[in-house]
């Protein structure tokens, strides 16, 4: 599919997923952050711990853009892994507030850039340059995936319908260019959306809604609907 993502778009849909996360977020007590999520090895206070941690990479790309001074999202994998770890110790009021004060500093430092800032190269974690317009993007799909993974009642068939869109485009994307799980042949019902992976063996049809497919691609279902797929290596 890949249909274009605009800026506007990509910004449109970092404030809805952070409404939508902070949203969860709130209406989930602080003894409820101690449990177990769906992600291995972390409870809700390492997805807050993450989610936090996030805003501040971003914000070192944020300033990257407005200063053309090389500025990497985390100083290593390992620093990364080391700052989730030691922020999941912190009290539930102390990760609520560093979530909610470093996402609205990174919406603030975003809303400052202009035009030709928006376009200067940056490098994501992954290693990938891109302009600095994906890093609203970036930040929509951890608020909005996230969302689910806090376990607070929000599903994928709760995010919008053109961010699922795009959400699949991202990923059947980046499982083409790795080429390390089983080739698929996507189709979303309900929408006309089609999508392949590329990969080893003949394409396997999948078929569900946009939610169905993007919770099933992002790893967070063994296939679409609850039906049996083909299983995925690790998407990020
Ligand atoms: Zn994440």
């Amino acid at each position: 599919m890949a249909a274009q993502r605009s800026l506007a778009d990509s910004l449109r849909w970092m404030a809805e997923g952070t409404k939508t996360f902070f949203g969860a977020l709130a209406g989930l007590p602080d003894d409820r952050l101690d449990v177990p999520t769906a992600l291995t090895g972390w409870t809700g206070r390492h997805l807050l711990a993450h989610v936090a941690a996030n805003a501040d990479a971003l914000l070192n790309l944020a300033y990257w853009a407005r200063t053309g001074e090389e500025r990497p999202m985390y100083a290593s994998f390992e620093r990364r892994d080391a700052e989730i770890q030691a922020g999941a110790l912190r009290s539930a009021a102390e990760l609520r507030s560093w979530a909610a004060s470093s996402a609205e500093l990174l919406d603030r430092r975003l809303s400052e850039l202009d035009e030709r800032q928006w376009s200067r190269p940056v490098r994501t974690a992954q290693g990938r340059t891109v302009p600095a317009a994906e890093v609203p993007w970036m930040r929509a799909r951890e608020v909005m995936v996230h969302a689910v993974d806090l376990g607070a009642g929000v599903g994928f068939g709760d995010l919008p319908a053109d961010f699922l869109a795009s959400l699949i485009d991202d990923i059947t994307a980046k499982r083409s260019g790795a080429g390390d799980g089983p080739a698929l042949a996507l189709k979303a019902t309900g929408h006309g959306g089609k999508w392949t992976v590329a990969g080893s063996g003949d394409p396997v049809a999948v078929t569900g809604t946009l939610a169905e497919l993007a919770a099933y691609l992002s790893g967070r279902a063994a296939g679409p609907g609850g039906r049996p797929a083909p299983a995925l290596p690790r998407w990020l």
